[in-house]
């Protein structure tokens, strides 16, 4: 079957309908950039570099003489690699506990919502669950219920986050599949939540065609 991807940049642009979505702006040249604040985080958005720190495509920059520095580099890994660039994504950085949270189209069950544990420890860890969507708030409180590490988000080490924010949330992107109905993969990682907000960070859908 024929698919279509959309990288992080297309991804979020679908998802701010439904969610909040990290500040970004896409660019293909420095000079286009309108954040006045640091850090920011930068990456390289092509279809052909899915796994963007994989290839050292994401940069976190903390002045204007690393912004320089980090958007040169990026523009000359996508030449390195040849990759049709769609042009350098340029977020806020955002703190807070990093989340994931998925689709996936199941032959029996239909659309399914899969929320765990996000990071660099989401498979080690394995922390997830998993319900049929749409999910109403109940559901996505006992997802939450469901994670070992769940703690963390009530503030066991003092980074409490956003629950109640996280649970409706959650209850959005389940409710996504209902408008796209041809979405087969959806995958928000991370999905960053403090104390304050609940921010998409990273995304990619796959549709059947
Ligand atoms: P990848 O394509 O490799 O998954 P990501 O966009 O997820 O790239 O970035 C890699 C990691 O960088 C994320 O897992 C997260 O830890 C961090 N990160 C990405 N975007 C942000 C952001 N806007 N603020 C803070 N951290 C971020
Ligand atoms: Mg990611």
């Amino acid at each position: 079957m024929e698919k279509e991807v959309y990288t992080e940049y297309r991804a979020e642009k679908l998802l701010k309908k439904f969610v909040p979505v990290v500040k970004n702006q896409l660019v293909n040249d420095i000079k286009e950039i309108k954040f006045k604040k640091f850090p920011l985080v930068l990456k390289i958005i092509s279809l052909g570099a899915l796994h963007k720190s994989d290839i050292g495509g994401v940069k976190v920059v903390g002045n204007k003489e690393e912004l320089e520095r980090g958007f040169k580099s990026l523009i000359n890994l996508a030449k390195k690699k040849r990759l049709k660039l769609e042009g350098i994504l340029v977020q806020e950085f955002v703190k807070g506990y990093e989340l994931i949270v998925g689709i996936k189209k199941d032959s029996v069950f239909g659309h399914v919502l899969l929320f765990g544990a996000g990071g660099i420890y989401t498979e080690i860890l394995k922390d997830i669950s998993i319900r049929a969507c749409p999910i109403t708030l109940k559901d996505a409180d006992s997802m939450i219920q469901d994670l070992k590490t769940k703690d963390i988000l009530y503030g066991a080490r003092g980074e409490k986050a956003n629950v109640g924010k996280l649970k409706k949330n959650l209850v959005k992107i389940s409710k996504i599949p209902l408008r796209y109905k041809k979405i087969e993969e959806l995958d928000i990682n991370p999905l960053i939540v403090n104390k304050k907000d609940v921010l998409v960070a990273d995304a990619r859908i796959v549709f059947e065609k």
